[in-house]
């Protein structure tokens, strides 16, 4: 609550520096947040989360922290049955207008506390979807720093996709066109282009990013310097703002921060059903918190899955097929007749995994995903090799990635799912044909490189304590 501003003194005698942090409600871009969050309490800051009504964090799991849930009425979620992406977009528009002046308040509330208390607030770390928010935290002096969720290449891309639309590349005519100004992306990697009709808003919103970077003091992305060199690169140059690759956060926070963030009950029994099994025979299967898919493309992933022979772990969200809204009270989808007896024995359905415990585990073999960008930095870092489902957004420019730039996957063709290239693609990653193996354990060992002592990303970690200590509100 907002008298609890005050948690006082460390050992030192001293107050903390209280730094705040609003996430954008998704569960992709809340555990990068709370990960940072774990990250920057254990370097001796108090935390504060803001956050709003809908999905909002368990506060019971984070005795450490201080939260102030921030009214979104006026703003539903997402819940278009047509058009995922649109109503997601939507309703990001709607969260920033809604949330806007009960942030104001809160904030200017808290700011009060503080002064009272004579306690610092360094800044706020706000998602680079909450552009109205950073206005706001920006309006009543607190310094902001833009946390995005996303790779570096997708950010790059974000900036360009105006330039890009002038030149013609959207709306699409022909998908596999290569993005000459941005390789190695196709013109099929771009946001939107699939669908003309939501290019518009697709603009404004990737615009609002854009500026959310602009307006702070300083940009962290969960990627590091090995696995984007030259993404970062152009990023530091064509942004006046420092950027801090802190990635993967995941392995740089000290609890698995995203076992206390999950907003669905992760399944625990599959570990042990994952401790019977042989090393790396074991094909994960997720699609993330929004990708969907048609009845009829889970039917064939269904058959790939058991004609592959390979043994399992599906994690079969409520609402992963397209035309039923994500409620956690919607019963799972159904698997067509026939396939339990097919697969008995050989698999494991659960609603929701520990997903980051389930890649790092010994059995992995190969992840079948929809490349959200926190799975594909986690089987990254796992050094657990990829088969590419990609939905929206930023998925397809991740997908081009893992298979064209890192080749450490490879990506399931898109047009049509069908199951005898399912079962051939999950037997050839599961093989880690081609070196792909081999190059994801390489990652993996650079992943611990750059957290590890003097590593890039621990060296930006420094860096970023040290500016938000000479920040002032
Ligand atoms: N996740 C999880 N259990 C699951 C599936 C996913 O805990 O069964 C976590 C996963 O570890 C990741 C996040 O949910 O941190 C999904 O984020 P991502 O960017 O991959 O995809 P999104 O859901 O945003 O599309």
């Amino acid at each position: 609550s907002m008298d609890s501003v005050g948690e006082t003194a460390t050992g030192t005698g001293h107050r903390r520096r209280r730094v705040l942090f609003f996430p954008l409600p998704y569960q992709g871009h809340i555990n990068p947040m709370f990960q940072l969050a774990g990250l920057l309490h254990a370097r001796g800051f108090a935390v504060t989360v803001f956050h709003s009504h809908f999905n909002a964090p368990d506060a019971s799991r984070h005795p450490d922290y201080s939260f102030v849930p921030v009214p979104d009425d006026g703003a539903p979620p997402a819940d278009s049955p047509t058009d995922a992406v649109q109503a997601t977009v939507e309703h990001i528009l709607a969260l920033n207008r809604a949330c806007e002046a009960p942030f104001r308040e809160r904030l200017a509330a808290l700011l009060e506390t503080a002064r009272r208390l004579g306690e610092d607030v360094a800044c706020l770390v706000a998602d680079t979807h909450l552009l109205a928010l950073i206005g706001v935290a920006r309006g009543l002096g607190v310094p902001t720093l833009a946390l995005r969720t996303g790779s570096a290449a997708c950010l790059r891309l974000f900036k360009a996709f105006p330039m890009l639309c002038d030149k013609g590349y959207l709306p699409a005519a022909q998908l596999d066109a290569p993005v000459v100004e941005l390789r190695p992306y196709r013109v099929g990697d771009l946001p939107s282009a699939g669908n003309a009709a939501r290019l518009g808003k697709m603009r404004e919103v990737l615009l609002r990013i854009v500026a959310a970077v602009a307006a702070s003091s300083g940009l962290i992305l969960n990627t590091f310097d090995a696995l984007e060199p030259a993404e970062l690169a152009a990023l530091r140059r064509d942004l006046a703002v420092p950027v801090f690759d802190v990635g993967p956060l995941h392995k740089l926070s000290p609890a698995a921060a995203s076992s206390t963030s999950s907003l669905l009950r992760q399944d625990r029994g599959c570990l042990d059903w994952l401790h019977a099994q042989a090393p790396a025979s074991v094909l994960y299967v997720s699609f993330g918190s929004l990708a969907n898919m048609s009845a009829a493309d889970l039917v064939e992933t269904a058959w790939g899955i058991a004609d592959s022979g390979c043994p399992f772990l599906w994690v079969l969200r409520p609402g992963l097929i397209r035309g039923a809204p994500p409620s956690p009270e919607q019963p799972p989808p159904l698997l067509p007749d026939g396939f339990h007896a097919a697969t008995r024995g050989r698999g494991a359905v659960v609603s929701w995994a520990p997903q980051e415990e389930v890649l790092a585990h010994d059995a992995m073999g190969a992840f079948l995903t929809h490349c959200g960008w926190n799975s594909t930095m986690e089987a990254a870092c796992a050094g657990v090799p990829m088969l590419c489902r990609p939905c929206f957004g930023d998925q397809m420019g991740n997908a081009r990635y893992v298979d064209h730039v890192w080749r450490v996957g490879v990506e399931l063709d898109g047009g049509g799912i069908e199951r005898g290239k399912v079962a051939a693609a999950i037997a050839a990653v599961m093989d880690g044909a081609g070196g792909m193996r081999r190059r994801a354990l390489e990652m993996k060992r650079r992943a611990a490189e750059s957290i590890g002592e003097g590593g890039s990303s621990s060296l930006n970690v420094d860096k970023l304590v040290s500016l938000i200590q000479s920040l002032y509100v």
